[in-house]
Order: structure tokens, then C-alpha cells, then sequence
């Protein structure tokens, strides 16, 4: 089975929430650029700091910061059998810099590359709608509403929505994808490794639908 895995797709595609059932049950952890960061930045730590302007309007956190971040995660012991990547890399020299950091460890190279491909409109209405909570349950106002509205169902705390989710942000967070990012996914086929998901299905049919697409590369 694969276990060098980096699971592409714009934002708004699902790749947190499957990541979150792959990484289980895979048995590898789940590294997330965007909670990494999102974590520095409720701690307010130097890294975090630096990273709030890009993310709160959309942009991307300049290559040589967010490279040495995940080489610092990826160093970590409970890496040593695999990782699930999901947002990272964003850019073609991410993505050259994570083969070298492959390479460097004898790991090989990313072994599978699942895409979860959704409709731009589809994305706009999930991202304006989603809402989380600190410890990053995510909800939907419409599609996964909480019990209690603007409450946690899982801990009880408040949800609230990322500053990056508003439509403006969104819109601007998609283009960034389609300029910076989706380039990967011809850089991930010329390998071999990549997978095309329908991701504009249920929740547990993407989860299979992935699980499935890996298992047989
Ligand atoms: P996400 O939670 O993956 O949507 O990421 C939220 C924000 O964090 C992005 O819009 C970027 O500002 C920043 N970010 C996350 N991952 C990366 C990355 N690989 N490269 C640059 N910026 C990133």
C-alpha cells in the first residue's frame, strides 16, 4: 500500500475531511499545512504571525517558510512509516522540494497523488458555509448542520467561520489554486501516481472511492 501520500484538490474539495478517514485508515499521520499554520497563529508564535497576512486574504505563504515548516514535521518519528500530505505542496517548488526531502530520508518518491476534483460553484458554496470549531470539528450552516446551532457537537465549543471563508477570500483562494497549484496535477500524472476523485459525492463514497484508487496503484 502507498504511504507517501499528498492529496491534491482545490480548497473546499474535502481533502481535510477525508484525509481525517484515510489517515486512520492507512495508519499514517495526517499533516496539514493549513492547520499547522492556523495553529501557530492561535498561539501567535513567530511562524504564525508571519502567516496570518497571506492566509486571511487568500494568498500563499511564501515557499521557503512553508518548505521548512513541513521538513520540520516530516522529521518527526511518527512520519518514519508514512504521512498523509493535504495542502502541501501548493507550488512546483514544493513539490521539488518534498522529493528531495523523500529522497533525502531513502523514502523514494510520493507514491500516490488522489485529486478530489469538485465544480468551482460547488466549492464556493461549501467553503461560505462551513464553520469550525478551535479543535477542528467542521460543520456545514446547510449540508452538516450542528445540532445546536453554532455549537461543537463533538466538545461543545463555539463554531466559528476561518476569516479565509468569506466570499471574497474564496474566490481569490480558488484562482491562487488554479494558478499556483493545479500545475501539480500534471507533474503527479507524468509520475504515475496520480488518482482523479469525483469529489462531488457523498462524504463516504469519496472515502471509498480513494481508498479504493490506492489500493490499487
Ligand atoms: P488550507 O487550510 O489548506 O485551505 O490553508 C489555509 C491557508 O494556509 C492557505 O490559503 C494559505 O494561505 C496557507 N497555506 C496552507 N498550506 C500552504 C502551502 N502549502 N503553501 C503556502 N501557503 C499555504
Amino acid at each position: 500500500m502507498p504511504k507517501q501520500i499528498v492529496l491534491l484538490g482545490p480548497p473546499g474539495a474535502g481533502k481535510g475531511t477525508q484525509a481525517k478517514i484515510l489517515s486512520k485508515k492507512l495508519g499514517i499521520p495526517h499533516v496539514s499545512s493549513g492547520d499547522i499554520f492556523r495553529e501557530n497563529l492561535r498561539e501567535k508564535t513567530p511562524l504564525g504571525i508571519l502567516a496570518e497576512g497571506y492566509i486571511n486574504c487568500g494568498e500563499l505563504v511564501p515557499d521557503d517558510v512553508t518548505v521548512s515548516m513541513i521538513q520540520e514535521r516530516l522529521s518527526r518519528p511518527d512520519c518514519e512509516a508514512g504521512v498523509l500530505l493535504d495542502g502541501f505542496p501548493r507550488t512546483a517548488p514544493q513539490a521539488d522540494a518534498l522529493d528531495r526531502m523523500l529522497r533525502k530520508k531513502n523514502k523514494g518518491q510520493v507514491n500516490a497523488a488522489p485529486c478530489i476534483v469538485v465544480p468551482n460553484d460547488v466549492l464556493i458554496e461549501r467553503l461560505t458555509g462551513r464553520r469550525s470549531c478551535q479543535n477542528g470539528h467542521v460543520f456545514h450552516i446547510v449540508f452538516n448542520p450542528p445540532k445546536v446551532e453554532g455549537i461543537c457537537d463533538v466538545d461543545g465549543s463555539e463554531l466559528y467561520q476561518r476569516e479565509d471563508d468569506t466570499v471574497e477570500t474564496v474566490s481569490r483562494r480558488i484562482r491562487v489554486y488554479l494558478e499556483q497549484t493545479s500545475p501539480l496535477i500534471d507533474y503527479y500524472r507524468q509520475q504515475d501516481v496520480l488518482i482523479e476523485i469525483d469529489g462531488n459525492q457523498p462524504i463516504d463514497m469519496v472515502a471509498e472511492a480513494v481508498y479504493a484508487a490506492i489500493a490499487e496503484l
